[in-house]
Formats: C-alpha cells, structure tokens, sequence
C-alpha cells in the first residue's frame, strides 16, 4: 500500500476529500505548547486545599465509564462539536484532583457495579451481586446474609438532617442507585417476582425497601426508571397501558409511597418534569419509563416523555437549592455501561457526553468552596482504542494512520487480513460476529473470521464495534474490565483524592468532607 501510494501520489490525493486539517494548526508550533505547560503549571502553583465543612456532596457515578471511555468521549465531543477533538475537555477534567481507584470485589477479579458501589457508599468492600451488605454475605443467601446490613452514606446523611437525591437514568432499583439505599445479597431482586419463595418470606425486595427507607424524613427526590418493579401484575403502566406492573405480592408501591407522603408528588413524564415546582414541599418520586430510560442516543424518539439525565440534575438542583440545608446528590449516568455491554460505542460515547453536561450542569449552579463534587465510575469495560489513527480521524471512524513523514494517509489502515479495522474495539462482545447470531453463522457454515468493514459504515448508531472473544446479545454480554478507574474531584478535601486507592477509600473522604475531625 505504501509503495502504491509513493508511485500514485498524485492520483491518489485527486481521488480524496481534504483532510480536516488543511490550514496548519496553533499547536504546530513549539510556543504553544510552552505557553499551554506553563499556564498549566502556574494553575497548579496556585492551587490552595480547600479545608472548610462541606455543605454539601455531589457524587457522579459514570457505571462503565473507565478511563478509554473517558478519552474516546473527549474526543467524540469534541468532534461533535467541529474540533479535531483530542484537544479537548470533559467538564470533570478541569477537576484539580485525582486519583486511582482499584475496584476488584472481595470475591471477583473483575468487578460488578453492585459490589464496586457498596464499596463507596458504606466504606467495605463486598462481594460482586451483593448490594450494600458486608463480605460475608453469599450472594443470594436471603437467611445468611441477616444483620450483615451496612449503613450508607445517604442513610447518614438523612439521619443528620440533610437532604438527600437519587438521580439515574436506569431503573431506580438497579445495582448503583440501589446499595444508596436498600441492602439485599442479590441485585437482581429489583421486585419480589424475582425472588425465590422462602427469599420473599424473609427479605424485602429493592423497590420496597425505596418505599419503605425509614432514615431521617425520607428521600427529598428520586429520578429514574423502573415504573413495573413498582406496580403490581394487572396495574397498567401509565404511559403504556398494555404493559403492566411486575409485582406478584399485589400491592402497588407508587400508591404507599403516596400514602406515605401526602405531600409527595410523583411523577412520570418529561412534561410533568418540567412543571414540577421545585419551592414545594414534600418528596419527588419521579420514575420515568417502566424499566431503563431510553439511551440518550434514542431519547427523542423514545416517545418524548424521558427528561434527559442532564436536565433531571438541573431539576435536583433546584429542588434542593429551594432547600436549606446541605445535601448529598448520587447521580449516575447509568447506561454508558449498558451500551457497551451490547458492544455499540457509538450510543456509549453519546451517553458519557451527556454524563459530562450532567456534571457541567452541577458546576454552573454549585459554589465549590462549600460543595464537593466527585465524578467517578464504578468499573471499567473491556474497550480498547489503538491503531494509531492520525490527529482528528474520526474516533468512531476505521484507522486511518499517518505515511512514512508523519503526514495523514488517505486511506484505512489495512490489517495482515486485508481488511480495514476501527479505533474503537472490545476484547469480547456481540461484535464479534457484527449482528450477526455467531451460533447461525457457524450452522450455516460460515466463517468465524473477521467481515470486510470496507462497504460498512462503522459510525453508524448501531454498528457494533469488533470484538475478539464472542459472546451473546444482551446487557450482559460484553464484559465490565477489571482496570483501575479514575476518580476526579473539586471542593473542600477534594485534595484528599489522589494515589491509588482501594475504591472504598472515596466513602472516607467524603465523611470527612462533611465532618472534618477538629
Ligand atoms: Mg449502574
Ligand atoms: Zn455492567
């Protein structure tokens, strides 16, 4: 290929579109980045710890949202927005802290978010599966795991008079928002239909223990999906009749809320989202879809009835800024692990860009000399970028690498196949077979080999990025990875997040955050 390209330059170049990059650029000069390090440098000079009470704690959690999710959403940003885009920032990347969060579970190599979020909401360590329970409880072990409940840093926070909120864009009872406020040695028992019998008889399903939290006057706001693990089999869904509610025991949780806060207001749709009178007294149940929110990427057409996560943080805000005391908020941006789990980047970079106007969103509301705010993610995925693209190749697009001077190349990078590849990729997942049902292709005797990408259009919303190891279908397919992760922070004791640290270090330094020993 190179040698063709050195005989047919000119043909080559007559046959392609110019390249992004055709006026030469300010950071092609060695004065820009000497100017660009030594502001850098002077900023860090100046950086004072921030050691006063914290009023209030803001705490991100991107589930999935691993270091390579973090570069390739820079980059996808910033190309959304006309950059070359590896040049530019995240709104959690001007955060003057950092450190390494080590996020294995007590027994599980590579973690799970229910584990990895028990560790930071109550300072222990737990098994994967086990939400918000100490490591001797075996994962669905309903009798075994009694008296093993850990306190949460929500709980706390209610018991000291604070406001609390819960915002996701998942089912409200799934493994993150959950170990905020229920203890249960299984995950999935989101509703009692998915508890075994003698399981029922002794524990209490997740959506009834968020009905029944009994710390301090209750959670102020909770936003999310999840509407049938509330609602009983035969109870239609409101916005979609035909679908009903999951629940085998007959009640209807939605209405004991509601008799349990006569001045709760529960809510359902964008619509009444937007109406919602944040001055109000009384708690705000909103659940917004019978089960996940729509991915940000499919929002619009999901039916219009979703607020997106950014707009469901603004609405937080202002319900606990009508407030006066201080609060803690868990916001997790949910879905970024989901749709890696189906190996589709493109809807996972969408979902972490709306993640990073989530935490743009608290920043232009919140004083950081009285809140912390820590963005972090629980776990990482298997997602890998290489190939040694050239500077603004489009990040969801094939490798198109530099010539022999440095200079971009007009065409894809070619693998030892013959084949062009992407930047983005998984070490296993759907991908593999590109949508195809691996087990039918095998039957049909096809091949177990690559597919030529080169008709395909790679940057397309559901194109499932190559994986190497095939796995099935599903929100569970590809796989969490088992990496450290970042955990970025600003505010008071923000400077106490740095190193690298066991995950459950981050419940520590926000205690102290908000109860500085003398
Ligand atoms: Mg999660
Ligand atoms: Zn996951």
């Amino acid at each position: 290929m190179a040698a063709l390209m050195k005989t047919w330059p000119v043909l080559l170049l007559s046959l392609v579109v110019p390249g992004p990059a055709a006026a030469a650029p300010a950071d092609q000069s060695p004065g820009f980045w000497r100017d660009q390090g030594e502001k850098a440098l002077r900023s860090a000079l100046a950086r004072q710890p921030i050691t006063g009470r914290a009023r209030n704690v803001i705490l991100f959690v991107g589930d999935g949202n691993g270091v390579t999710t973090v570069t390739a959403t820079r980059i996808f940003d910033g190309q959304s927005r006309g950059g070359r885009g590896e040049e530019n920032r995240l709104a959690y990347e001007d955060f003057p802290y950092l450190a390494l969060a080590k996020t294995y579970n007590t027994n599980q190599q590579t973690p799970d978010s229910a584990g990895t979020m028990t560790a930071i909401m109550t300072g222990v360590k737990t098994r994967a599966g086990v939400i918000s329970m100490g490591p001797a409880a075996r994962r669905a072990d309903c009798a075994g795991s009694r008296g093993r409940e850990l306190p949460t840093l929500l709980e706390t926070a209610e018991q000291r008079g604070m406001n609390t909120a819960i915002v996701t864009n998942t089912r409200v009872t799934h493994a993150t928002p959950a170990a905020t406020y229920a203890h249960t040695p299984e995950r999935d028992w989101e509703d009692d239909s998915l508890m075994p019998a003698d399981a029922r008889k002794h524990c209490a399903d997740i959506a009834r223990q968020l009905v029944e939290f009994g710390h301090g006057d209750g959670i102020d706001l909770v936003l999310g999906g999840g509407r049938r693990h509330f609602l009983p089999v035969g109870e239609p869904d409101p916005e979609y009749p035909r679908r009903t509610g999951r629940r085998r025991d007959g009640r209807n949780l939605v209405a004991e809320w509601q008799s349990r806060y006569p001045e709760g207001r529960f809510i359902w749709n964008r619509e009444q989202f937007k109406t919602l009178d944040p001055a109000a007294p009384g708690p705000v149940l909103g659940l917004f879809s019978p089960s996940h929110m729509a991915f940000e990427a499919d929002r619009e057409q999901a039916g219009a009835a979703e607020p997106s996560l950014s707009a469901m943080v603004g609405g937080a805000l202002d319900l606990l800024a009508a407030r006066d005391r201080g609060y803690f908020l868990m916001v997790e941006g949910g879905r970024i692990d989901h749709a890696h789990h189906y190996g589709n980047a493109h809807r996972a970079l969408v979902e972490g860009q709306e993640f990073s106007r989530a935490v743009q969103v608290a920043l232009d509301r919140v004083d950081l000399r009285e809140t912390l705010v820590i963005v972090t993610a629980d776990h990482s995925h298997v997602f890998t970028m290489a190939g040694y693209p050239t500077r603004g190749n489009a990040i969801l697009g094939k490798v198109v690498g530099n010539d022999e001077h440095g200079e971009p190349r007009r065409q894809p990078t070619l693998a030892d196949d013959g084949l062009p590849f992407t930047t983005l990729g998984y070490a296993n997942g759907y991908g593999f077979g590109h949508g195809d049902d691996i087990h039918q292709r095998l039957r049909r005797g096809g091949s177990t080999g690559r597919r030529d990408l080169s008709g395909i259009d790679v940057t397309d919303k559901n194109f499932y990025q190559e994986a190497l190891v095939p796995l099935r279908r599903g929100e569970r397919a590809e796989t969490h990875g088992g990496e450290d992760v970042a955990v970025y922070a600003a505010g008071p004791w923000a400077h106490l997040v740095h190193g690298v640290r066991e995950q459950n270090y981050l419940y520590y330094v926000i205690r102290h955050a908000l109860d500085p020993a003398p």
